[in-house]
């Protein structure tokens, strides 16, 4: 069993784009700036987007953070995404996610501009993505594809087994594992919350993408040996021995499948970082576009 590190890929990917960013400031050419919207204080998200900020400055890039209260109306958000449409200065713009209920997500993603939209939510992005045209990929899925590249997983000819359809992880990781590309080229089975003896599927799985969200879901008797396991899961359970009161857990048990695998992902340390470095990698995309 190897360990797919988070910490190793994302920092390759990091080295890259300072060094991008640098040769670009040497060059007088825009460095890449990143707007953040993020509306209410739920600690994850207050914790997604710090990082986010933090990471973009970390490489040079700009970066802008809006908050706004929980209870603004959805119009003034709108307002806000429509402020950084228009800015010459701001090349992508992300809008945290989940939003409180009475915003629409839908509304809001698509009230960004498709060049902008570095998270890769927009239907636009989203249909580009399904056609393969060149698109942004959303930052989940992409980081994952890059982190298969960083360690050479073997994709071609495998039977791949998405668990999730949702348009951020489980949709799009579907169709970039399907999609003729030297880390895809997979036959992929979409399993979701409907899906009867889901464990019949992933124990036929080369390579299995844990993206439900229920804390270690994937148990070892439904992986078969030798199997590529990539867990997607974050979710705070309650631990009275933890500082904080609550420890991240994967979808996957990962004591108990990890002896089975030939790679896994560890949570934290695995994706989540990725994802981070995706969204970085697409925040350049925009920004090098207008050049
Ligand atoms: P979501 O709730 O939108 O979608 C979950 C999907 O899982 C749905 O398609 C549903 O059909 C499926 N599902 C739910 N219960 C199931 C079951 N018992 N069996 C089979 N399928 C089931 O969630 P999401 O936004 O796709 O996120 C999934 C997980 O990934 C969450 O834990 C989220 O926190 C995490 N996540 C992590 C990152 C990261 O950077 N690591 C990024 C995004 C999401």
């Amino acid at each position: 069993m190897q360990i797919l590190d988070g910490k190793i890929a994302s920092a390759a990917i990091k080295e890259k784009l300072k060094l991008i960013v640098e040769k670009r400031k040497a060059e007088n050419k825009k460095t890449p700036h990143l707007a953040v919207i993020i509306v209410g204080n739920d600690g994850a998200s207050e914790t997604y987007v710090s990082s986010k900020v933090k990471t973009s400055e970390e490489l040079g890039f700009g970066s802008t953070l809006v908050r706004m209260d929980a209870d603004i109306p959805e119009a003034l958000l709108l307002d806000q995404i429509k402020t950084f449409n228009d800015s010459i200065d701001i090349d992508g713009i992300l809008v945290q996610l989940p939003l409180p209920k009475h915003i629409s997500e839908a509304r809001v993603i698509e009230a960004i501009d498709p060049a902008k939209d570095v998270d890769g939510f927009h239907p636009v992005s989203a249909g580009r993505l399904v056609q393969g045209l060149e698109t942004f990929v959303p930052a989940t899925p992409y980081g994952i594809m890059l982190m298969l590249e960083h360690f050479g997983v073997e994709t071609t000819g495998k039977h791949a087994v998405v668990i999730g359809r949702s348009n951020i992880v489980g949709r799009p990781m579907s169709i970039l594992l399907s999609s003729q590309h030297p880390f895809g080229n997979c036959t992929v089975t979409v399993c979701h919350s409907k899906t009867k003896d889901l464990a019949s599927f992933t124990r036929q799985a080369d390579i299995v993408v844990a993206a439900l969200g229920k804390p270690e879901f994937l148990k070892a008797d439904m992986v078969k040996d030798g199997a590529v396991v990539i867990d997607v899961g974050i979710t705070r359970v309650p631990d009275a021995t933890k500082k904080k009161g609550f420890a991240i857990k994967g979808d996957v048990a990962f004591e108990e499948v990890a002896p089975k695998t030939s790679w896994i992902t560890p949570v934290p340390g695995g994706v989540g970082l990725m994802t981070i470095g995706a969204l970085m990698m697409n925040t350049l995309k925009a920004c090098e576009r207008k050049d």
